[in-house]
């Protein structure tokens, strides 16, 4: 069964988006760990989000006492394994390769709780080819944009397969975010992928 509440949440993969993923579940008041096979890049992503999270108070787009609980809540893992643990939703955000991102969700479902919800970030990798090797019904596509503390914009990819209940959660936790979802089927490139490329040919058209 689903945890009922998310309330802790690990981010497999600290460049780009993990770090970005990270940075707005640690200011929403998940707890959140952030983990990467290069424990110097978790560090590096850590001092990142510090420096977004300190810049953006100054700018008045985050509240200078939501700063310090935010960075409290958030811990570099040393390894997957012990980060996902005791995890109620792990988002997985490394390189965009099947093989990788079945291998880091063969790790995740051996280590994490059986109630835990499962995530992707892949871009365009259809979520039932990665979920073959994880659990189908608790694992889904969470489709964060870049950058993830301004893009307000996240695509729910929900296989045949998933749980009600884990397409709940998950809507649960991107509201909770104070993000948009939009709830789409799984098939390659989802939808705004699908529709980046159709806009990118035309406008190769147009300059042709
Ligand atoms: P990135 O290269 O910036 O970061 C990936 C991180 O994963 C690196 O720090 C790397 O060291 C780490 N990593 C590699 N193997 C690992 C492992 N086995 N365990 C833990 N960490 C590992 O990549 P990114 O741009 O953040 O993209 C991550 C995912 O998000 C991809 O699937 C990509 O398609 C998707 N995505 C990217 C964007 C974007 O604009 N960059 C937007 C939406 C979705």
């Amino acid at each position: 069964m689903i945890a009922s509440r998310i309330q802790r949440v690990a981010v497999i993969g600290a460049g780009t988006m993990g770090g970005g993923i990270a940075q707005v579940a640690a200011l929403s008041g998940f707890h959140t760990r952030l983990v990467d096979a290069d424990l110097a890049a978790g560090l590096r992503a850590a001092q990142g989000i510090e420096a977004r999270l300190r810049r953006g108070a100054e700018l008045g787009k985050v509240r200078p006492e939501a700063v310090e609980p935010a960075l409290t809540r958030l811990q570099v893992a040393s390894g997957l394994e012990g980060a996902v643990e005791d995890s109620d939703l792990v988002i997985e955000a490394v390189p965009e390769d099947l093989e990788l991102k079945r291998e880091t969700f063969r790790r995740i479902v051996a280590a994490a709780p059986r109630s835990a919800l499962l995530a992707s970030n892949t871009s365009s990798i259809p979520i039932t080819g990665i979920a073959a090797a994880a659990d189908p019904a608790r694992t889904l596509g969470l489709h964060f944009f870049n950058p993830v503390h301004v893009m307000s914009l996240v695509e729910i990819v929900a296989p045949d397969e998933l749980d009600p209940a884990a397409l709940e959660a998950a809507r649960t936790f991107v509201a909770a975010l104070g993000k948009e979802a939009i709830v789409v089927r799984d098939a390659p490139g989802f939808a705004t992928s699908r529709l980046g490329v159709a806009l990118g040919m035309e406008a190769i058209r147009m300059l042709e």
